[in-house]
């Protein structure tokens, strides 16, 4: 049992002694204590489940036996520095890693994050080409550091600081953009951002193929290779970020940029690569990659022998476990049952996503699209006390993100959709 300082005790300390501007979910925030696959638990012992733990980085589930005994094996062997020596753990995952990915995507750079990986991405990018602009979506989400907080593009995660070179274009959101679900209309902003907004030639064009904190927004048909185009013509680089829609989570597909048929140039990635476990990377050609030799380059920790470890465990249990199968399955069940949710319910307004990264948006008028924040919170707290854990997103705090563990059952489902159901009948 659980004999720590209770959720006042924990709340109290990280006032005082904690950034502040850290957020927590919930009226009364949630002690979580332990995990177990798809269940947290609070120091009470009451369980959850956790709808929202796969982008908090867990596909395998919490504290997955095979990730536990490889990150303590690697741990009681050695502990070190990526660079300087020779270790297998780093090797073996790099090569494991180059067979998930298309065409001649083979090299790897290791990082601890995504903001890391992104950041890295970029200058590549820049390297490569010899240009400095960066093309990136509205209401994106790429990290929190010099470049990538210039590529986010959402106003609440950016500072008052230089942010140079960056250009948003329109965002292809099907549910709120002007033009429906018409791709290549929306790409037609990429080609005039070109043109009027730059010399002529790019870096990168950066995305999410489904936009994560942006409350999962799938990028329109057809938006890619009409993009990917634009921007080859301009000698930029196409850089998928795919630290929530990669490793088997769309479940039709491993990465999410397959689903548009595009190969990208430069793949990023964190989060569910590790199973929690901080580890991000960039994986891109080996002519890309040359363009870092000009220097040094190095990251102390990034794919050090643990998080490797780590990585090659979470490979092998998504194969094992037929975790991407699983994600298409139970995630088009889910997706099937929240549709319905939205036949019932008025405040309903979208149900989007794909596999296991899926979205539902809360709006008070359907016709205006008007965000029901309050109720999203409502609905959250009240899911909550049911036992039921969801996470939310999207510009105006409306949109529920449901992305769990990819271990995530059709018992999970529809308990997950009672939960809701209920909710939203008592309101
Ligand atoms: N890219 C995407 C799509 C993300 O969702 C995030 C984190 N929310 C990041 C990059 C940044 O990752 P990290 O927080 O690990 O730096």
């Amino acid at each position: 049992a659980y004999s720590g300082p209770s959720a006042d005790e924990i709340l109290a300390k990280r006032r005082e002694y904690l950034n502040p501007s850290i957020f927590h979910f919930y009226k009364t925030p949630l002690n979580v204590v332990e995990g177990k696959r798809q269940y947290l638990f609070d120091e009470k012992g009451r369980r959850y489940l956790d709808a929202f733990g796969g982008i908090a980085t867990v596909c395998c589930g919490h504290c997955h036996p095979d990730v536990v005994a490889a990150i303590v094996e690697q741990t009681k062997r050695l502990q070190h520095s990526t660079v300087l020596y020779l270790n297998h753990a780093i090797a073996d995952f790099a090569e494991a890693l180059a067979s998930k990915l298309p065409g001649n995507l083979k090299v790897a750079f290791f990082t601890n994050s995504g903001t890391e990986a992104n950041e890295l991405a970029i200058l590549m990018a820049r390297l490569y080409t010899g240009c400095h602009d960066i093309i990136s979506l509205r209401n994106s989400y790429h990290g929190n550091a010099g470049g990538t907080m210039g590529t986010t593009a959402q106003s609440i995660w950016k500072f008052n600081v230089i942010q140079s070179g960056v250009h948003h274009v329109v965002n292809p959101d099907p549910y709120r953009g002007v033009f429906g679900s018409d791709g290549e209309k929306y790409a037609r902003d990429v080609e005039d951002t070109i043109n009027f907004g730059t010399s002529g030639n790019v870096a990168a064009f950066v995305y999410e193929a489904i936009q994560g904190v942006g409350g999962i927004v799938e990028l329109a048909p057809g938006y890619l290779p009409a993009a990917y185009d634009s921007v080859k013509k301009a000698g930029g680089l196409c850089i998928a970020d795919e630290v929530q829609a990669g490793f088997a989570r769309t479940g039709s597909h491993f990465w999410g940029f397959e689903a548009q048929g595009v190969v990208p140039d430069i793949v990023t990635m964190a989060k569910g690569i590790g199973n929690g476990y901080p580890l991000g990377a960039v994986v891109t050609t080996p002519e890309i990659a040359k363009a870092l030799t000009r220097r040094s380059y190095f990251n102390t920790f990034g794919g050090n022998p643990v998080s490797t470890a780590a990585g090659l465990a979470v490979l092998k249990v998504i194969e094992k476990e037929k975790l991407q199968e699983n994600a298409f399955i139970v995630g088009s069940y889910l997706k099937e049952r929240l549709n319905a949710l939205k036949d019932k319910y008025e405040l309903i307004g979208d149900v989007r996503g794909r596999g296991m990264l899926l979205g539902v948006e809360l709006v008070t008028d359907r016709q205006l699209k008007t965000p029901a924040k309050n109720e999203t919170l409502h609905v959250m707290d009240q899911m909550k006390e049911l036992g039921v854990l969801i996470g939310k997103g999207g510009y105006y705090g409306n949109v529920f993100r449901i992305t769990p563990p990819l271990c995530f059952t059709k018992e999970d489902a529809d308990f997950l959709v009672d939960a809701m159901d209920h909710t939203l009948s008592a309101m």
